[in-house]
């Protein structure tokens, strides 16, 4: 039986870096499963492709096929074969991602691959609904969020630091919008389940966020 961890939580909130940084302390397989749909997000913008049209998005997403593949221990993830990781982190990826992650059919095409994933390897997946949805009866569930001023000046220092121009009112803006209809839609919104335990990174430094995810794990294993 493999040993699953969920974290979810908004963006910017710090998930995809203490995720990774848990997941090899631990020796599981991180799992970024907004990645997964960011790649399908630059295959429907690629094929501009009308979301609101159900036909249209439903040939589109036909022809979409979405892999992830581990190189020295990374994440990669590939649209049709093309490894596109370093595609998906652009502002118009972001903003249709979390558009056409709204639509159930979207949903529908990725729920099984990451369910197959936590089934076979002992996992840490990070996104919006994984305790809530994807695995309600994960081993650890944790609800990671941060203070919106906070969220905003980390995704800020971020993009200075891999040297691309943007504007820290800009950043708040997507934040807040990307937050407001991943928290709203009818499929699978964000919202933290029951059973998770809630961490509020906002005065907290990576690594303490890491060794208490860590300390949860060890003590339900
Ligand atoms: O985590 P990340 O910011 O890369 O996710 C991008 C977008 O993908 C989110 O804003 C959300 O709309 C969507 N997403 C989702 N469900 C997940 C992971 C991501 O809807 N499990």
């Amino acid at each position: 039986m493999s040993f699953n961890i969920a974290i979810d939580g908004p963006a910017g909130a710090g998930k995809s870096t203490i995720a990774k940084l848990a997941a090899k302390k631990l020796s599981f397989i991180y799992v970024d499963t907004g990645a997964m749909y960011r790649a399908i997000a630059l295959g429907l913008l690629r094929k501009n492709t009308d979301i609101e049209n159900e036909e249209a998005l439903q040939s589109a997403l036909d022809t979409i096929e979405v892999g992830i593949r581990y190189e020295e221990g990374e994440q990669h993830v590939y649209l049709n074969g093309e490894d596109v990781s370093s595609l998906i982190r652009t502002e118009q990826v972001s903003d249709m991602t979390s558009r056409s992650s709204a639509k159930p059919r979207v949903r529908a095409k990725l729920t099984r691959l990451q369910r197959e994933l936590a089934a076979r390897e002992n996992v840490l997946m990070d996104g919006r609904d994984i305790g809530t949805e994807i695995l309600p009866d994960a081993d650890l569930k944790i609800y990671l969020t941060a203070s919106a001023g906070t969220r905003a000046r980390r995704r800020y220092q971020e993009q200075i630091e891999k040297g691309m121009a943007c504007s820290l009112e800009e950043i708040a803006k997507d934040i807040r919008e990307r937050d407001y209809r991943d928290m709203h839609r009818e499929t699978a919104p964000l919202r933290q389940a029951e059973d998770a335990i809630r961490i509020d990174s906002s005065d907290m430094t990576i690594e303490e966020v890491v060794s208490e995810i860590i300390k949860l794990a060890c003590f339900r294993m």
